[in-house]
């Protein structure tokens, strides 16, 4: 599979109760753009909203116009982050008074008027439910969007088709993160619906191999530091070995939350070194 896909459909009907209108911001982070999803017969709850490329909206409209509709009723956000959140503009212009929900939590600059949305409420459209899980790790505000009426789950950034997700160094934790893919586990869903990348009809198998990819990279790490290997940039020699160089500082990242991870369970310590990468020891 081609991560940035050019061919991925810009509007697509993905099943009876839900449609997905893509954000038209392809690249490495976003693969062929942030997928926005329009949930319910009629009315929909439109979920994302994209990075705020102006294109989108004639997307949206002339998906609205296919499918016989007027207007969003309501839009939810997964996540802060800018390719998600970056359209809420675009579309208070063309639907005044609409209501915006995301999760409120170590947030700063969010556009005015963002409703809080927390688990334990429910989301209720035409002919849908959306059931909001807190799913940190990705971001610490991450919700991803439970849809029972098809036993589907929509992950937002947690889980994406055809690439891992990034543990950002500020915001994300990989221990969260871990925990946020067991609970999506124990859902039992069938169909996920990701914010990049086309619809996984395996739910539970993808999610394994999530959980599969970081045991195997904790494994990695943790055979290194009991190979004398301290430091993240010999880590990485060693574990990238044949990843290209240039990408190298990203994998010093992920590599960093592991060991975060490892140190919040007591199994590795941080030795901080004077203009130095730190040392880290097993424990
Ligand atoms: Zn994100």
């Amino acid at each position: 599979m081609n991560w940035i896909d050019p061919n991925f459909p810009k509007t697509a009907t993905v099943s009876p109760l839900v449609g997905r209108v893509l954000g038209l911001n392809p690249g490495m982070m976003t693969g062929p753009g942030t997928n926005t999803y329009l949930i319910g017969r009629r009315d929909p709850i439109l979920l994302d909203t994209g990075a705020g490329v102006p294109e989108y909206m004639n997307g949206l409209k002339s998906y609205f116009d296919e499918r016989g509709w007027t207007q969003p009723s309501r839009v939810v956000l997964t996540h802060r982050h800018r390719d998600h959140l970056g359209g809420v503009a675009h579309l208070r212009e063309r639907f005044r008074g609409l209501r915006v929900g995301k999760m409120i939590h170590r947030d700063a600059n969010l556009p005015e008027g963002v409703e809080d949305l927390r688990e334990g409420q429910t989301i209720e459209g035409d002919g849908v439910t959306l059931i909001p899980l807190h799913t940190p790790g990705h971001a610490s505000d991450h919700l991803c969007y439970y849809l029972p009426e098809e036993k589907a789950v929509f992950t937002g950034d947690v889980v994406l088709a055809g690439s891992t997700t990034v543990i950002p160094a500020e915001d994300g934790d990989l221990l969260d993160f871990m925990n946020s893919l067991k609970r999506l586990q124990e859902l039992g869903v069938r169909r996920i619906y990701p914010a990049h990348g086309p619809v996984v009809e395996d739910g539970p198998a993808l999610i394994a191999e999530y959980i599969e990819h970081r045991l195997m990279r904790e494994r990695q790490i943790l055979q290194a530091l009991g190979d004398g290997l301290h430091t993240i940039p010999v880590m990485v020699e060693r574990i990238y070995a044949l990843v290209p160089k240039h990408l190298h500082p990203m994998a010093g990242q992920s590599v960093a939350s592991h060991l975060k991870k490892l140190a919040r369970e007591g199994r590795v310590r941080e030795h901080p070194v004077p203009d130095a990468a730190s040392r880290w020891e097993l424990l």
